[in-house]
């Protein structure tokens, strides 16, 4: 049986390009670049309780680091370490070289070092704490939206949500499984894209508990009203999926574990956020606008009719789950 140590070297040791001390030592050491600062984060995922216990374990290496790096994104901030504190009900080492495999891929995709962290037997759950750099003064808030900003989402927010439906069998006999439970499995953390918006967007945040829920975040903290468009909302992908007009609004505005990025810019911006869109080639879809006064969200419908949509993401303390 391996020791802990030998486990930790054995999978979850790499060279740090941009640390002066990595995993090994009592702590790791780096240095930030002047005139930068930090931008930290943490996120856990607990074994049933945002994942399933049998999940593959490389999807689940990837998705561990990745809903942090989205978190950086939204900041506008650039991955550069990270710590994971791993907690393993027992020793199995196809399924720790499957997790650190997802993990380093998503590692070396988005250029963010593993400088450290706790290995631990117990209950199977991952935190990963993820610091990054963005220039002082420019990081993107959730505070910065004004009235009159546009209001712009990434991808295709709901197609995770509708990945969990298929997987729980609350869908069943779905023709057309693979997009969703791609998107549930291996979310694309938009970094180039949060750090292209620096400048650009006035308010930012990332999509973790369904669009309605998180622009509601938005809305408190920028002190504003939102009005969404519902002929506007990039609904696509979920039809195309074989969701009905019905399920996709309701994935795509309370389902979770989207990572895409939702934000405020001027309208004068719209031009230079379309070129963004088509340099970096990520969907954006622009589906409504802030008001001046703190409101409830409304939804506007193509025949002008509106309603009030509760903001209802998914919050782990007021559920019986
Ligand atoms: P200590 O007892 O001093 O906290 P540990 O035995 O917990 O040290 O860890 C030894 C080294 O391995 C430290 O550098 C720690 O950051 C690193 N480490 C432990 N677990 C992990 C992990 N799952 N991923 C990355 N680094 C880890
Ligand atoms: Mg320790």
């Amino acid at each position: 049986m391996p020791s802990e140590f030998d486990l930790i070297r054995r999978y979850f040791t790499r060279p740090a390009a941009h640390a002066d001390l990595g995993v090994g030592d009592d702590a790791a050491l780096f240095r930030v670049a002047a005139g930068m600062q930090l931008a930290v984060t943490t996120d856990t995922l607990v074994a049933g309780v945002h994942f399933f216990p049998d999940a593959a374990p490389r999807d689940l290496g990837w998705k561990t680091l990745a809903v942090n790096l989205s978190d950086l994104a939204a900041m506008g901030a650039t991955p550069r370490w990270a710590t994971l504190a791993i907690s393993l009900p027992s020793v199995d080492e196809d399924w720790l070289a499957a997790f650190a495999d997802g993990l380093f891929e998503c590692a070396t995709r988005y250029g963010i070092d593993l400088v450290g962290g706790d290995s631990t037997r117990g209950p199977l759950a991952m935190t990963v704490t993820a610091l990054g750099e963005v220039p002082a003064g420019t990081a993107i808030t959730r505070a910065g939206g004004l009235g009159g900003d546009d209001l712009w989402i990434s991808g295709q927010p709901g197609l995770a949500a509708l990945g969990l439906a298929i997987l729980t069998g609350a869908e069943k006999q779905w023709p057309n499984d693979h997009s969703p439970l791609r998107a549930l499995h291996r979310p694309v953390p938009r970094v180039e894209l949060g750090v292209a918006l620096r400048g650009a967007a006035r308010a930012m945040l990332d999509v973790s508990d369904g669009l309605a829920g998180d622009l509601g975040h938005l809305c408190e903290c920028s002190g504003r009203g939102a009005v969404l468009e519902a002929a506007a909302l990039p609904l696509v992908a979920l039809r195309e999926a074989g969701a009905d007009e019905a399920l996709a609004r309701r994935c795509l505005l309370s389902g979770g574990d989207d990572y895409e990025l939702l934000f405020a810019a001027p309208p004068a911006a719209r031009d230079d956020i379309a070129a963004l869109a088509r340099q970096l080639d990520v969907p954006l879809a622009r589906i409504g606008h802030l008001v001046a006064e703190p409101a409830p969200i409304l939804l506007c419908e193509a025949d002008g009719r509106t309603t009030e949509i509760t903001p209802a993401g998914f919050d782990h303390f007021a559920t019986n789950g």
